[in-house]
């Protein structure tokens, strides 16, 4: 009979570790095999943390095909489905198949500086283009090949459905049912002047479109590019080009998972 591995990653603190040793005995106990390192053959990957631990872990192992499910001991746990008092429920459903595969859409941005530096980026909640240390930003917007406006403003987020509840809500952006596969364009702080002209609302994309980008520069030749909250600078970008990635990020969900419900209790 095939060995059953399933990964085991829990983040520094302590309440995760405990309950990743419990898991690990759990499975143990059940036939399954686990192991605290990447395995390819993996059938499914265990994250135990918050939100944040979530993102690492999909970063650091560059967006597998291997199912995750996430279990919370941080703040609300959007990507996670259980809390580590359910561990046996969770064992007991999964051995039965009682659950479904729910599969998020990432978003990634290609481009590349006038030196020749190619820029290629994924991410899981968004993908932000600001300028470095306040400064704003100037840039020029099409969709689909149309230009449609010049922003200015600190910078602008283009954000997934999974990730219409992070920094994308902050800023007034729309909240996304996760249902619906699209991508969101929200300004951040624009301004509106006789020079640069942009919404200021959020405006939403289908799946196949593409946003290009052609920065314009004033004194500062430097912009960053934050991904899931991962900063990385670059000077002198000559074009980006943002899009839906191919890549898709596979969570468990059960029979109890209701978006609105976490919603719900995360904000009101
Ligand atoms: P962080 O600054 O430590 O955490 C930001 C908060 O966003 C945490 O409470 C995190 O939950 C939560 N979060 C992450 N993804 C979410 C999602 N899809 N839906 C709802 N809430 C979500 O950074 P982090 O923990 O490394 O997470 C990175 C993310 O933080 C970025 O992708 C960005 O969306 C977000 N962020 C938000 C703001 C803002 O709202 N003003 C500013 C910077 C970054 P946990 O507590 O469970 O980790
Ligand atoms: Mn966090």
């Amino acid at each position: 009979m095939k060995e059953r591995v399933i990964c085991i990653f829990a983040n520094g603190n302590r309440f995760s570790l405990e309950t990743g040793e419990v898991l690990k005995a759990k499975l143990e106990k059940s036939g399954f095999k686990t192991t605290c390192d990447f395995h390819p053959e993996a059938e499914l990957i265990v994250c135990i943390g918050g939100d944040g631990s979530f993102l690492q872990a999909v970063h650091r192992l560059d967006f597998p095909r291997i199912p995750f499910i996430g279990i919370n001991t941080g703040h609300l746990g959007f990507f996670q489905e259980i809390l580590p008092n359910q561990l046996d429920d969770f064992i007991f459903h999964y051995k039965q198949n009682k659950y479904h595969i729910q599969h998020l859409s990432t978003v990634k941005v290609i481009g590349q500086t006038s030196s020749g530096e190619e820029i290629l980026h994924r991410g899981l909640n968004e993908i932000i283009i600001k300028g470095n240390r306040s400064y704003s930003v100037h840039l020029n917007i099409s969709i689909g090949g149309s230009f449609i406006e010049r922003f200015s403003g600190d910078g602008i987020l283009v954000a997934t459905s999974a990730g219409s509840t992070a920094y994308n809500y902050s800023l007034g952006g729309s909240i996304v049912d996760p249902r619906l596969n699209l991508l969101q364009l929200t300004p951040i702080a624009p301004m509106n002047t006789t020079a640069y002209r942009s919404f200021t609302s959020s405006i939403l994309l289908p799946t196949d479109s593409s946003l290009g980008i052609i920065p314009e520069y004033t004194k500062d030749h430097q912009l960053n590019i934050l991904v899931d909250g991962s900063e990385y600078p670059y000077e002198d970008i000559e074009s980006l080009s943002i899009n839906l990635s191919n890549k898709e990020v596979r969570l468990l969900r059960f029979e109890s998972y209701d978006f609105w419900a976490k919603v719900k209790s995360k904000f009101l």
